[in-house]
């Protein structure tokens, strides 16, 4: 689907709920996408990205970097405490913060190297054995270890299971953040940005409704 068509559902659902499209930021999820179609994304003049991998994100946005100006990246996926480093020099928003090992890794390389990504952190708002994220009980308790560590968090995300009615976590995932005094709202994809919008969603993650379907790649 064209990013215009895109921009125009959002402005609709925004409209909907009496938002301000401005106030929701559409990040195109690149994952796994052949080159040619980000590329073109970008030639329609679109900056904000996301990305599940720190390999696969080193892997081609550096060059997309130095060809466009004002690229603005959000890793997406699980960061292992070993590849913080890497993402934090190439991403602008990480989603996925989701434990204190992790907060703490960052917070001591933000000392190091004079700056940090803002940050999400990831609830585990259906409480999903193979999930990742915080649990929704612990939420209170980590945003103020987080926030112990002087690190800049922005607010939740979360993925709601594949099989239940999204709006549900969307809704808790607000509530938790409105308790935390947190502004940022990572929540909706290509299936379910609209209702998310409409819980307030302050950033969307939309990938295959943008490039298409992922070709999965082996493995
Ligand atoms: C892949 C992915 C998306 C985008 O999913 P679509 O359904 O293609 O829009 C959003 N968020 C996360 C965390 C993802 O891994």
């Amino acid at each position: 689907m064209p990013l215009t068509d895109i921009q125009i559902r959002i402005q609709a659902a925004c409209k909907k709920a009496g938002r301000t499209p401005s106030d929701v930021e559409l990040i195109a999820v690149s994952k796994v996408q052949p080159l040619d179609r980000v590329e073109a994304v970008l030639k329609e003049g679109h900056k904000v990205f996301g990305e599940n991998r720190v390999q696969e994100a080193a892997g081609k946005w550096p060059d997309f970097k130095s060809r466009y100006d004002g690229i603005s990246l959000h890793l997406l996926g699980p960061l292992q405490s070993n590849k913080a480093r890497q993402a934090m020099d190439l991403f602008d928003t990480i989603h996925s913060l989701d434990r204190i090992k992790l907060a703490n890794a960052i917070a001591r390389l933000a000392q190091e190297i004079g700056h940090c990504p803002e940050l999400f952190i990831q609830v585990n708002t259906g409480e999903e054995p193979q999930k990742a994220g915080i649990l929704p009980a612990e939420t209170d308790t980590f945003v103020a270890q987080a926030r112990a560590l002087d690190l800049p968090i922005k607010g939740l995300m979360c993925i709601p299971p594949a099989e239940e009615t999204p709006s549900l976590h969307f809704s808790l995932l607000r509530k938790l953040a409105e308790r935390n005094g947190l502004q940022g709202l990572s929540m909706g994809m290509s299936a379910d940005f609209e209702q998310a919008i409409a819980f307030g969603a302050t950033h969307i993650r939309v990938g295959s409704a943008i490039f298409g379907e992922r070709v999965k790649p082996a493995g």
